[in-house]
């Protein structure tokens, strides 16, 4: 159990694509631990590898439903339906906050903690977090997403 440092904004490692995880091992399991313990100790609702450093297609959730938090490794968008508008942060860029469309529903297939391929189905916040954690495994960032104009930055509380 660890918290990792989270890379921002200008860091270059957001921009590039993640590879493919050959196998779920011990390393791939420490690293999901440590991600959902920084993401928790951040107040996240997600957090993909590239955000610690790690160019690997790993992902976690955790919209504090009952199921959570989901563990997505090689996460695969199978589909998609409608849209919805919504606010959006990144722990990459803190205190910035922005609109976006987002897919109203994704359902994703991955594979879990211990390496079992399976399906998620989110809708709301899920749909929106498995949208935005999949775009960064390839370099995507909300910010290439807003809505023109929409762009807040909040000042920090002390
Ligand atoms: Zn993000």
């Amino acid at each position: 159990m660890a918290i990792r440092k989270v890379r921002l904004e200008d860091d270059e490692i957001l921009r590039k694509k993640c590879r493919t995880v050959e196998v779920v091992d011990e390393k791939i399991k420490e690293l999901v631990q440590d991600m959902i313990d920084t993401m928790h100790d951040q107040d996240g609702v997600g957090l993909a590898a590239p955000q610690v450093g790690i160019l690997k297609r790993v992902v976690v959730i955790d919209v504090y439903d009952d199921n959570g938090p989901y563990v997505l490794i090689n996460p695969e968008i199978i589909k998609e339906k409608g849209e919805q508008e919504v606010d959006e942060g990144c722990l990459s860029f803190p205190n910035k906050f922005a609109k976006v469309i987002r897919p109203a529903e994704v359902t994703v297939k991955a594979l879990d903690i211990n390496g079992k391929e399976y399906k998620l189905k989110g809708k709301g916040l899920l749909a929106q977090a498995i949208s935005h954690e999949v775009d960064h495994l390839n370099g995507i960032l909300f910010v290439d997403k807003i809505i023109p104009g929409t762009m807040e930055v909040v000042t920090p509380k002390k």
